[in-house]
């Protein structure tokens, strides 16, 4: 949070400055009422005029002022709220894959919309407020010591209490306000899923079951909000209670002063200004501990995450002319041992399928090898360089998937399989032709601008599965990744891809159940993965012996 205000350090000056301006306001509003009571006191008619003279003008200089304060602290609030929102933005961007996974998406949707707005709402009033009467204390005490220096030291020692006794609230305020983030995000989450699997839920007649759900939830957000206005409120009721009664105190020692002579007009500045040592510091101390709460949220939302490993980032080129190494490979999830010592070289240009039963560890396996996890044991190496010394973007630049799961952009065609990509158009025609897609080109002429909409809810399952096979294939790459990538074709089109990928120039891994007839057997090696160990056959052993 300090680097967010250190950033504008002048802004941020002139935005402490613009909410000190209602100090003066307060300090002339405590002079016009004594100076008027003091007229009226003396009886003098010219007195008299005189401050109300002097409080008409008041009141015209008090609004400039205003508004003046305003125009000051405008500009650093916008930015600052901007900062945190692209903050917040980048932070989830530059999560690895690995990182990114641990949550819901729609956790991240919350903390973008309800984290922010929750501290855009509460960080700033609260910040002008502790300003603006933290500048009233210090002004207040600072003339009543020149006025009454043992009157001065009393209230302070009082305001010191006051402090002690709001320090206790602190955590509970921002726990409390980390809770509702919480009950926040699990809303978000359950309201996605709503949506999402919205199909699924009217088809089995269960969308009941899920509004009940979505509605207690609702309630679950609005009673930790509750709890939270609640704590914050009796906070300051007890506060409020102590000063009422430091008040009454500070009334007798007055009524006591003004028997031994003191004046009226300096006895009610007098009042005055320890109500300014005594209010102000009521209300601040429970708005710090909700200033507090806030700066919390804002370190979950933009912060840096403490705690997280800090890998450093590999920086090595990415360089393939002969082989991936796999070397006594293991790997688990927590307790569940996927991968057991495995042992593969993977050799340039050359195909690989990749067999197992569902839950065997395909997928991860292919995980590990495009650097998604990186807690293994053993080592990956790229003609002899460490996987995890490689620069991911250089990586990324040279591998493509396919997974059974397709994801589109609701957007052209040709975005779809040029990734926004420009001067893709040849290599995006002649993908399209290659994973089948022709359909679509015969259909609709300037089919490559055609819009895909939500996911491609347009599209077959199959055309789905075609244009992320066509994305694969118009990227230039050394290794190839594809995870069922026919899965959802029929048998005909799915031999065709499958011998597109095969007869492809780069290094292919694939994950396939199904087997086409003299389109399989064009795989050089068959890698069977079972019960975490592998073992490989060349393609014509697996499909002449294994299979047969
Ligand atoms: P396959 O692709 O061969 O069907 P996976 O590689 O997806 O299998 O999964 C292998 C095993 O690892 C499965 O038992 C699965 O439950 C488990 N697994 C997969 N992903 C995760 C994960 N993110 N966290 C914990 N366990 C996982
Ligand atoms: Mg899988």
């Amino acid at each position: 949070m300090k680097d967010l205000l250190n950033k504008r350090k002048k802004a941020f000056a002139v935005y402490v400055a613009a909410c000190l301006i209602p100090v003066i306001t307060q300090m002339m509003n405590n002079y016009v009422f004594a100076r008027l009571l003091g007229s009226v006191e003396s009886q003098n008619m010219r007195e008299f005029y005189i401050a109300i003279y002097i409080a008409a003008s008041f009141v015209i200089l008090s609004t400039l002022l205003y508004i003046l304060s305003r125009f000051l602290r405008i500009r650093f609030m916008r930015d600052t709220i901007l900062d945190i929102r692209l903050q917040a933005f980048d932070k989830i961007l530059r999560y690895n894959l690995e990182r990114f996974g641990k949550k819901s998406k729609d956790v991240y949707v919350s903390n973008l919309i309800n984290d922010i707005n929750l501290f855009e709402q509460n960080f700033f009033f609260k910040l002008i407020n502790i300003i603006f009467r933290g500048g009233v204390y210090v002004v207040s005490l600072v003339v009543l010591l020149i006025l009454d220096p043992r009157f001065a030291l009393a209230i302070f020692a009082v305001s010191v209490v006051i402090f002690l006794i709001s320090k206790r609230f602190e955590k509970k305020t921002i726990d409390l306000q980390e809770d509702v983030s919480g009950r926040n995000e699990a809303f978000t989450v359950n309201v996605a899923n709503t949506f999402n699997g919205l199909e699924i839920l009217k088809l089995n007649n269960i969308e009941e079951t899920f509004l009940d759900k979505t509605l207690k939830m609702i309630d679950r957000v609005e009673s930790k909000k509750m709890h939270y206005g609640i704590f914050a409120e009796g906070q300051r009721s007890i506060t409020r209670l102590l000063g009422t009664g430091i008040f009454v105190v500070i009334l007798i020692y007055m009524l006591e002063q003004l028997n031994q002579g003191l004046s009226i007009t300096r006895m009610t500045f007098m009042i005055q200004l320890a109500n300014g040592c005594v209010w102000p510091l009521e209300q601040v101390m429970p708005m710090i501990n909700e200033l507090k709460a806030s700066v919390k949220i804002y370190d979950k939302i933009a912060g840096n995450d403490v705690g997280e490993s800090t890998a450093v980032e590999g920086q090595l080129p990415f360089v393939f002319n002969e082989c991936i190494e796999i070397k006594n490979l293991s790997f688990h999830f927590e307790d569940r041992k996927v991968l057991s010592d495995i042992n593969l070289k993977i050799e340039k240009g050359k195909k690989y399928l990749l067999k197992g039963s569902s839950g065997s560890g395909k997928s991860t396996l292919i995980k590990l090898l495009s650097k998604v996890y990186d807690d293994y044991e053993g080592t990956i190496e790229i003609d002899g360089v460490n996987l995890k010394d490689i620069k991911i973007s250089e990586f990324n630049d040279k591998v493509s998937f396919i997974f059974q799961d397709v994801f589109l952009f609701e957007d052209t065609l040709y975005n779809n399989i040029a990734l926004f990509k420009p001067d893709y158009e040849e290599r995006v025609k002649e993908a399209v032709k290659k994973s089948g897609l022709s359909d679509l080109a015969e259909r609709n002429l300037n089919f490559i601008n055609m819009d895909l909409s939500e996911n491609g809810k347009n599209l077959s399952g199959g055309q789905r599965q075609r244009i992320s096979i066509a994305r694969a294939i118009a990227k230039d790459v050394d290794v190839l990744f594809a995870d069922e990538a026919t899965s959802s074709l029929d048998a005909e089109l799915g031999r065709k891809i499958e011998e597109t990928l095969l007869t492809m120039e780069c290094t292919l891994i694939a994950v396939s159940h199904r087997t086409y007839e003299e389109v399989s057997e064009m795989y050089d090696f068959v890698l069977e993965l079972k019960n975490g160990h592998l073992t490989t056959y060349s393609g014509f052993e697996y499909f002449e012996e294994v299979v047969a």
